[in-house]
Order: structure tokens, then C-alpha cells, then sequence
């Protein structure tokens, strides 16, 4: 979509971009220009004008990937700007937290989106230009549902595991197997009835998790 057009030609979606100053004043993790509040939807986030990468809370990247009824318009929105810098994801590197300064964690969305996230367990997320693109598709194309059955199955063998093993041990290991089964047991009991939200959350791997 080109820049200006008020309507991607892909999906119809208008491209509305509607900039907001909530007195947020940071400043890129790349390229150290100050992020712009932005709406995505009904969600506010934080963009770099230069290099077009996001920040968000942790909440709303889980809002902007349940409201699946706003996700054309969202893509629409981020490709109506084309970035002036190029920010350098492909290589690996460590970036601060725009608040807190701190080295973030890599981490992969969902386990298995491929998508590299650079997250702040106390602050938010942030997402290289294309990378939010990506997870909407992912989230899209049944990702974390896909996701969700793949940990239940992996906790269900690793159960059969312990049992086997529990089995087989002498009676000297029996009690950390019986903690260890109990916790794995705790764990299957809640994927196996939790919304994706749920699993969003474990997925992004910091915030239930210890
Ligand atoms: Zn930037
Ligand atoms: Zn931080």
C-alpha cells in the first residue's frame, strides 16, 4: 500500500492513522528517535516515525492479537507509513528497554512463530517494522491454537515420562517425581481449559512463568 492511499488495495481496509500524545516520552531502542503514540484499533501503542518499530504493553499486543475484527485495519495502518531509517533486525543484537534501560530477552512469539520478540518482563515489547505484520498473520492463520495443542502434547509426554520413570525408580527418587508429576498434572489441568489468552501469556514465555 502506498503511502497517503486511505485504503489498502490488498483487503479494502481503510488506513487510518490517528497519532496520540499521552505525555509518553520515549525514545527508540534502534535509532533513539522518540516514539509517537499511535492507534492501532482500539489500542494505543508507541512508534519510531524512523525505523517503524513498536513498542507496546504487554496487554495490548494480547488485545491487538484478540481483536481479530481489527486486524486488517491494523496492517492497513502500519503499511500506510514508510519508514526514513532502516533498523538492522536481522542482526542479533541485545537492545535496552526504552523505560527501564535494561538488556531485553529475546523471545520467540508463541514458541513457534519465528517471530523475535525483544521484551521487558517488567515493561512491554518491542517489535521491529514487519514483526507485528507477522504475529497478526500468524494469530491469523490459527498459530496459537496450532501452539496451544503442541504444548499439551509435549506436557502429556512428558508426563507419560515421569510416570514410566516413577515406575521403574526406586523408592529413594519416588518423592521429587511425585512433586515434579504434580506440577506437570497442575499444568495440564489448566492448558487444556484455558483460552489462548492464557496460553498467549505462557507462550510469551515470562509472565505466569517464574
Ligand atoms: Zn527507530
Ligand atoms: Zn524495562
Amino acid at each position: 500500500m502506498f503511502a497517503g492511499s486511505r485504503f489498502c488495495p490488498r483487503c479494502g481496509a481503510e488506513a487510518t492513522r490517528e497519532q496520540v500524545d499521552d505525555g509518553v516520552t520515549l525514545s527508540c531502542p534502534r535509532c533513539d528517535e522518540p516514539l509517537q503514540g499511535l492507534k492501532l484499533g482500539a489500542t494505543t501503542v508507541h512508534e519510531c516515525g524512523a525505523c517503524g518499530g513498536l513498542w507496546m504493553a504487554p496487554d495490548a499486543l494480547q488485545r491487538l492479537c484478540d481483536a481479530r475484527e481489527e486486524h486488517a485495519g491494523v496492517v492497513a495502518t502500519l503499511a500506510a507509513h514508510a519508514p526514513t531509517a532502516t533498523a538492522s533486525p536481522d542482526t542479533v543484537r541485545y537492545i535496552p528497554c526504552p523505560r527501564c534501560r535494561k538488556l531485553m530477552n529475546r523471545v520467540n512469539f508463541a514458541h513457534s512463530s519465528g517471530v523475535v520478540m525483544d521484551v521487558c518482563k517488567t515493561d512491554g515489547v518491542w517489535l521491529d517494522r514487519g514483526e507485528l505484520q507477522r504475529i497478526v498473520d500468524f494469530v491469523e492463520h490459527g498459530g496459537l491454537e496450532t501452539a496451544r495443542e503442541h504444548e499439551k502434547e509435549q506436557l502429556a509426554d512428558e508426563r507419560r515420562r515421569l510416570d514410566a520413570a516413577r515406575a521403574a525408580s526406586a523408592a529413594s527418587a519416588a518423592s521429587l517425581s511425585d512433586l515434579q508429576s504434580a506440577a506437570i498434572g497442575a499444568r495440564l489441568r489448566t492448558t487444556a481449559d484455558t483460552p489462548v489468552e492464557r496460553l498467549f501469556q505462557d507462550a510469551l514465555g515470562l509472565f505466569l512463568r517464574p
